[in-house]
């Protein structure tokens, strides 16, 4: 079984409360290699980094979710800053624009989501954007402010393959979830079989977005290899050769062990 890594998840839910150690088990036994855990303010950083002091396979990212933007504190940048330096830190993130739900008022949303790309730049991390009915939004500030040395993925990709090209051309990885398992998900399919395995990865996102098979359940980290499989079909490929390509693209971006 070629090993998998989950680019994205939140096992720091209250969804995993009752049984997140049997959820990290069955991770591990369905071949997950690393998981990256994600924050979306500061207290959930903080528990992203205090699990994976306790499990050699997980990593953490730190950032403020656009949802989130309108609560920080004054010093949210400093505190970010002082987290990010932790070991095990990987990424900063996630971090972006949501004008879906519009939870906070965009010019914050906007606002936060600079400051923390130029901390990224500033401490040579690599960045995880959630872009939500914001597209244009976020690729303009990307191209004005400048992503840094480290790059970045768009994760769970919503957009159309116009869309895609343009964060290639930016240098962006695109990160694929279980809306790729949807029938009715035709954008996403065309983008999964189009973009260049090299720029791929693959995430869950849980608890949210299952696979189709667990629709309407609770996703997980071992669910991941159906997201593998669809890409591998849509594609032509060998589940393992995805699997293989976007574990590698996994390392390379967020400089885990084990990168050729
Ligand atoms: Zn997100
Ligand atoms: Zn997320």
């Amino acid at each position: 079984m070629v090993p998998l890594i989950d680019s994205h998840a939140h096992l720091n839910d209250r969804r995993f409360e009752a049984d997140r150690e049997e959820v990290l088990a069955r991770a591990r036994e369905a071949g997950l290699a690393a998981v990256v855990n994600v924050g979306f303010d500061l207290p959930s950083s903080a528990a992203c980094l205090e699990l994976a002091g306790a499990h050699p396979f997980l990593y953490a990212a730190v950032g403020v979710h656009p949802h989130d933007a309108g609560e920080v504190p004054p010093d949210y940048l400093e505190r970010l800053r002082e987290l990010a330096r932790k070991p095990k830190v990987v990424a900063l993130g996630e971090m972006g624009l949501d004008y879906y739900r519009n939870l906070s008022p965009r010019a914050v949303q906007e606002k936060v989501f600079r400051e923390q790309l130029a901390l990224a730049r500033e401490l040579d991390l690599p960045v995880i954007i959630h872009d939500r009915e914001a597209h244009a939004a976020v690729l303009g500030i990307l191209r004005k402010d400048g992503l840094g040395r480290r790059g970045g993925v768009m994760h769970c990709f919503s957009g159309d393959w116009e869309l895609a090209r343009e964060c290639l051309e930016l240098g962006l990885y695109i990160s694929l979830a279980g809306p790729v398992t949807y029938p009715n998900a035709q954008k996403t399919r065309e983008v999964a079989a189009r973009v260049p395995l090299e720029r791929l990865l693959i995430e869950t996102d849980c608890p949210y977005l299952p696979p189709q098979p667990w629709r309407g359940r609770r996703n997980e980290p071992a669910f991941l290899r159906c997201v593998v499989e669809e890409i591998a079909a849509l594609r032509g490929l060998a589940a393992d050769e995805v699997a293989a390509a976007t574990a590698e693209n996994s390392r390379l971006l967020f400089g885990l062990p084990g990168t050729s």
